[in-house]
């Protein structure tokens, strides 16, 4: 199959190439998202190979139709960049990467945590200027706190679990629970209002959808306890961020870690390093010492790209075979 793999570093190249070892497809690599103005890239290719924040719109997949394109290899879980039911109708088959690697998201989830709890990353700026001062490093242990999952999926499953770790009681939020999974793993299923109203960490585990977005608004950051830490790997449209800088004023919030933010969706088209955010939420939101931001890394560890790589060319390969 002849592949256009969009969005692509180094790594992704040197991941796929090795899961390609038999030479079985042929892969074309572009730095370039996939959306409208970059479409034309596809012709001549059977496939296209998009990552997270591709923007794949009714008339690009009319126009990925139209060039020959029929099958679109997602390299990520959450696909809510992609309009499936155009696809469906054009009979462009969607493939995904489900399950690469919960454990690199959910220990993402724990570095922004613990970094956030013991102010690290305030103590590193210092120490690298020789200021080894204490003042303002107070934290609080994890050990005998309430760690809330929004979302008791894969990732929100291994959060759990690390959470159990560090001697946390744990709580979760799902429509769709499994008892079997909470005594295994040891944490109680809750309403969403008890998760917001008793935890002292709130993490969100669930996928951006019309249900779920703004999930964490104002109405929700007033039930919480004050000084609430929230973590959010998932998906920056889970969190209304005016909200969130309103309740980090206030102190209602007392930490925030973002590796994924609203203004992501928001830049679909454009790639952020030759192109400014228009929305100043970010900068607004960098402000507080107690915000921290990464760049929608949490998938990125050499184990999480290796597996994409092979299910992305496994899907490939399925899809040849009918
Ligand atoms: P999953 O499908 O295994 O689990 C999602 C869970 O959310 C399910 O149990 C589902 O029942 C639950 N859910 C659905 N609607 C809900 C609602 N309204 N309230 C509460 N729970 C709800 O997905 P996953 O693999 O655990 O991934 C979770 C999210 O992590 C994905 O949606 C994706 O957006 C994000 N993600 C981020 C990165 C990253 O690099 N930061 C990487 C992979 C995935």
């Amino acid at each position: 199959m002849r592949i256009a793999v969009f969005d692509t570093h180094p790594y992704d190249e040197q991941a796929l190439n090795a899961a390609n070892l038999d030479g079985a497809h042929t892969l074309e690599f572009f730095e370039e998202r996939l959306h409208d103005k970059t479409v034309e890239l596809a012709h001549g290719f059977d496939a296209v190979c998009p990552f997270v924040n591709c923007r794949l719109t009714e008339p690009v997949l009319q126009r990925l139709q139209q060039i020959g394109v029929k099958i679109v290899l997602l390299r990520a879980a959450g696909f809510n960049g992609i309009d499936i039911a155009a696809a469906e109708r054009l009979g462009i088959c969607v493939a995904r990467v489900p399950a690469y690697s919960p454990d690199a998201v959910a220990e993402h989830c724990f570095a922004l945590l613990l970094t956030l709890v013991r102010k690290t990353h305030r103590a590193y700026n210092r120490v690298r200027e020789q200021n080894f001062s204490l003042d303002g490093l107070e934290g609080f242990n994890l050990h005998g706190k309430t760690f809330g999952a929004l979302g008791a999926g894969r990732i929100g499953q291994c959060a759990m679990r690390i959470a159990k770790g560090f001697g946390c009681s744990v709580l979760a939020y799902d429509p769709y629970e499994n008892q079997q999974i909470a005594k295994e793993v040891g944490f109680e299923y809750v309403t969403l209002e008890r998760l917001l109203e008793e935890s002292d960490v709130i993490s969100l585990h669930l996928p951006l959808s019309g249900q779920t977005h703004h999930i964490i608004d104002a109405a929700a950051l007033a039930r919480t306890r004050r000084g609430v830490i929230i973590i959010n790997t998932s998906r920056g449209g889970l969190i209304d961020s005016q909200a969130l800088i309103d309740a980090l004023k206030t102190g209602q919030v007392g930490g925030v870690g973002l590796d994924v933010y609203e203004m992501e969706e928001g830049v679909f088209f454009h790639d952020l390093s030759d192109r400014p955010l228009q929305d100043d939420t970010l900068a607004r939101l960098m402000i507080f010492p107690n915000v921290l931001i990464t760049s929608h890394q949490g998938f990125l560890t050499r184990e999480a790209l290796h597996a994409i790589a092979t299910t992305t060319l496994g899907n490939a390969a399925s899809f040849e075979r009918g």
